[in-house]
């Protein structure tokens, strides 16, 4: 049977954090008890509406705050998942969570139930800091959580940690680095602070009310996290992704290496058989859709070979491996090598790239400025067509 990840988007949140533009509102119990019906209603759905069986590898619940919602309906959530999909014996089931709404008596129910890894929401572990983004914990709480899902039993967690925050400074990111280090997880995500718009940072930063740290700040944050974090024994994996030999979080590589999996959800996208899907966005659109019609997929699209290729490219880099050149250009029917020798050659000549046994990859230099390293390889894809940007 060939492997499926499936994703389930709980879009509920306790509050909304200052810079957060994903799919997710403030909780609505009642609403929330229909959602689940619903989402119950769309795994048994899409199941059914597998062309060939599939085993799933991997069962990532995602959000929003899942945490949020009561632990039996985790369960039964999950207990859904298993009747209607095979799932693989020892296959990846998270749980994204935040400190506040972790309680020891909940995720001893969950680790029961089969859940098997957690990722936790910490983002700083400076009370100021979090209360600037609009969290609704503290580093107390955050710490009491961990030690939560620890005692409950999980031996696989991540920490999401932010920097390049509104006031952080370089101390205060290493304050936080040392801190999750102490604690000790086995998996660390690593995220620099992007201002999005319809944000409420997007608006204070249009009218400059933002004290962002400066680009040369916010990159040596993210070099500091490049050395403390593989010295402490976390690989870096991907760009910003770190984990213990082992512990890289299986869910996620399913997407860096265009793997196939079910969105479930609000909002939700998927890509199967060569088509991505995307569900009705709003929480109430999606339980009508799911009640009128059993799915709530709200557009389709088939990619074209250009438009996956880059894809390939844009993930594939992002990975520490890299890309073996050859067979990415053998998969997608490209001349080998695929990308313009003489970009390659002065990427690799300014120290961004490099080159070791056919296969391509950023280097340490290349790793804060991936995004438009990236891109400008993605611009010089050598299709037959000619077209290099
Ligand atoms: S907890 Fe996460 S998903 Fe919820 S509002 Fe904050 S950043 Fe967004």
């Amino acid at each position: 049977m060939k492997p499926l990840a499936l994703y389930l988007h709980i879009p509920y949140c306790l509050s909304r954090c200052h810079y957060c533009d994903f799919n997710t509102y403030v909780l609505d119990a009642g609403q929330a008890r229909e959602y689940v019906r619903a989402l119950a209603s769309e795994v048994r759905h899409q199941a059914a509406a597998l062309t060939e069986p599939r085993r799933v590898e991997t069962v990532f619940f995602g959000g929003g705050t899942p945490s949020l919602l009561p632990a039996e309906d985790l369960c039964l959530l999950l207990e859904t998942c298993r009747t209607a999909f095979p799932i693989a014996p020892g296959a990846e089931i998270t749980l994204e969570a935040n400190p506040e709404t972790v309680t020891a008596e909940a995720f001893t129910l969950l680790r029961r139930a089969g859940f098997n890894r957690v990722s936790l929401g910490v983002q700083a572990l400076e009370a100021g800091l979090l209360q600037v983004l609009g969290r609704p914990h503290t580093p107390a709480r955050a710490t009491e959580a961990f030690a939560a899902v620890r005692a409950a039993g999980f031996d696989n967690v991540n920490l999401d940690i932010m920097f390049g925050l509104p006031g952080q400074s370089h101390r205060d990111w290493r304050r936080t680095l040392d801190g999750v280090v102490v604690l000790g997880p086995e998996h660390l995500s690593a995220y620099g602070l992007t201002i999005e718009e319809g944000t409420h940072f997007g608006r204070l930063h249009r009218r400059g009310a933002l004290r962002l740290p400066r680009e040369e700040a916010h990159l040596a944050m993210y070099g500091e996290a490049l050395r403390v974090l593989p010295a402490a024994g976390y690989r870096r994996y991907e760009v910003s992704n770190f984990a213990r030999p082992g512990f890289e979080c299986r869910h996620n590589l399913t997407y860096w290496r265009q793997g196939e999996y079910l969105g479930l959800g609000a909002g939700a996208h998927g890509y199967l058989g060569g088509v991505r899907t995307v569900n009705e966005r709003l929480p109430a659109a999606y339980i009508a859709a799911v009640s009128r019609r059993g799915s709530a997929v709200a557009a389709r699209e088939h990619p074209s070979p250009v438009a996956q290729a880059e894809e390939a490219l844009l993930l594939g880099l992002r990975l520490a491996s890299g890309i073996d050149l050859a067979a990415f250009a053998a998969r997608f029917g490209l001349p080998d090598p695929p990308v313009d020798p003489t970009l390659l050659t002065r990427l690799e000549d300014l120290g961004l790239v490099a080159l070791s046994g056919g296969s391509l990859r950023l280097t340490e230099a290349g790793l804060p400025v991936s995004d438009t390293v990236i891109a400008e390889i993605a611009a010089c894809l050598a299709f037959p067509s000619g077209v290099c940007a």
